[in-house]
C-alpha cells in the first residue's frame, strides 16, 4: 500500500527549480516498505496563500538503501518516469478538505506539525488511495518532470563542455537552462570526476564491477566506464562512494533500464525484477 508525505515548501520550491528528479529520499523506514507499483502521494504548502495542495503522484518501480550517512536520509524510492505524475500546484484546488477525510491522525490545527521529522511519511489504506486518486483529477499536471539525460551528463564530465550543449532539455527556457546547468556544474568538477574514474581503473585493472570483465584488454585502451550509482540528475554526488567501473555494456543497460541501485546488498535493481549484483568491490561501503 502507498504512503501520504508531506513535501516541506522549502524543499519544494527547490526541486522544483533544479528540476523533479522523480526519486524521493527520507529517513522514514516506511519508504522502504513499498512495493513497485505503489504510491507515494506528495503534498506542500503554497507558498502565496497558504493552501495545502497535492504536488506530486509518484509510482514506485524500486526502492533502495542509500549508502551509509547519505545527506538526503536512508532510504530511497525510484519513481515510473511512464506513470508519475507532478501536479501544478499553482492552480492545484485546495487539499486540506481531502486531507481531513484521510485515515491519517493529522489532529494538530496547523497540519504541517502534524507531519514533523519521521512522520513526514505516513501509511495510508486503501479507502484512503481512492479518495486521493479522485483528488488527484483536478490539479492539472506539469508536462516537463525536467531530469537531465544522464548518459549525456556523464559523458560531458568525461569528454568535455562542449558536449554540455546537448545538455539541454527539449522546450526548457534560457533562464531554467542555465540555473540548472549551473547547478549541476557547480555540484561536480570535471578535473576530480575523470580522476576518480582513472582511480577506479587502477583499482580494478579495467575491470567491469558487475561482469569482472575489462573490455579493453583485447584492444589495448581502456573502455570500463564510471557510473554515478545515484545519477547526477538525481541528486547523486560526485564522490567515489557514489562512482562504478562498468563495462559499456552494462553501464547502457542501467541506463536505459532506469536500474535502481541498492547500497544494501551493493545491488543494481532492475525494473522486470532481475537483480545484478556488484561481484567486484573494493571500494564501496555497503549500507
Ligand atoms: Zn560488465
Ligand atoms: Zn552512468
Amino acid at each position: 500500500m502507498g504512503v501520504l508525505y508531506y513535501w516541506r515548501p522549502d524543499n519544494y520550491a527547490r526541486d522544483r527549480q533544479f528540476g523533479f528528479g522523480l526519486h524521493l529520499n527520507q529517513n522514514s523506514p516506511r519508504l522502504r516498505d513499498l512495493k513497485p507499483g505503489d504510491h507515494v502521494w506528495a503534498f506542500t504548502r503554497r507558498r502565496t496563500d497558504g493552501f495545502y495542495v497535492l504536488a506530486a503522484d509518484l509510482v514506485a518501480i524500486a526502492t533502495t538503501t542509500n549508502r551509509p550517512n547519505y545527506r538526503y536520509g536512508r532510504y530511497r524510492v525510484w519513481a515510473d518516469p511512464d506513470r508519475s505524475r507532478y501536479f501544478d500546484i499553482d492552480r492545484a484546488p485546495d487539499f486540506e478538505p481531502v486531507l481531513r477525510r484521510l485515515s491519517i491522525q493529522a489532529d494538530a490545527r496547523v497540519l504541517a506539525q502534524a507531519f514533523q521529522g519521521l512522520a513526514a511519511v505516513r501509511p495510508i489504506t486503501p479507502a484512503d488511495e481512492e479518495l486521493l486518486m479522485r483528488a488527484s483529477l483536478y490539479p492539472p499536471t506539469l508536462q516537463v518532470a525536467g531530469i537531465y539525460p544522464e548518459d549525456l551528463f556523464e559523458a560531458a564530465l568525461l569528454f568535455g563542455p562542449e558536449r554540455a550543449r546537448q545538455l539541454r532539455v527539449m522546450d526548457e527556457s534560457d533562464e531554467r537552462y542555465r540555473g540548472r546547468h549551473e547547478y549541476l556544474y557547480a555540484t561536480v568538477d570535471r578535473t576530480r570526476s575523470s580522476l576518480l574514474v582513472e582511480h577506479l581503473h587502477q583499482l580494478y585493472n579495467g575491470r567491469c564491477q558487475v561482469c569482472r570483465i575489462d573490455p579493453g584488454r583485447r584492444y589495448g585502451v581502456p573502455l570500463a566506464q564510471g557510473h554515478h550509482l545515484i545519477w547526477l540528475s538525481m541528486g547523486g554526488d560526485d564522490v567515489l562512494e557514489n562512482l562504478a567501473l562498468l563495462c559499456p555494456n552494462h553501464h547502457h543497460a542501467v541506463h536505459r533500464a532506469r536500474a535502481a541501485f541498492d547500497y544494501e546488498g551493493l545491488v543494481f535493481r532492475f525494473p522486470n525484477g532481475l537483480q545484478e549484483p556488484l561481484r567486484l568491490n573494493l571500494h564501496l561501503p555497503v549500507a
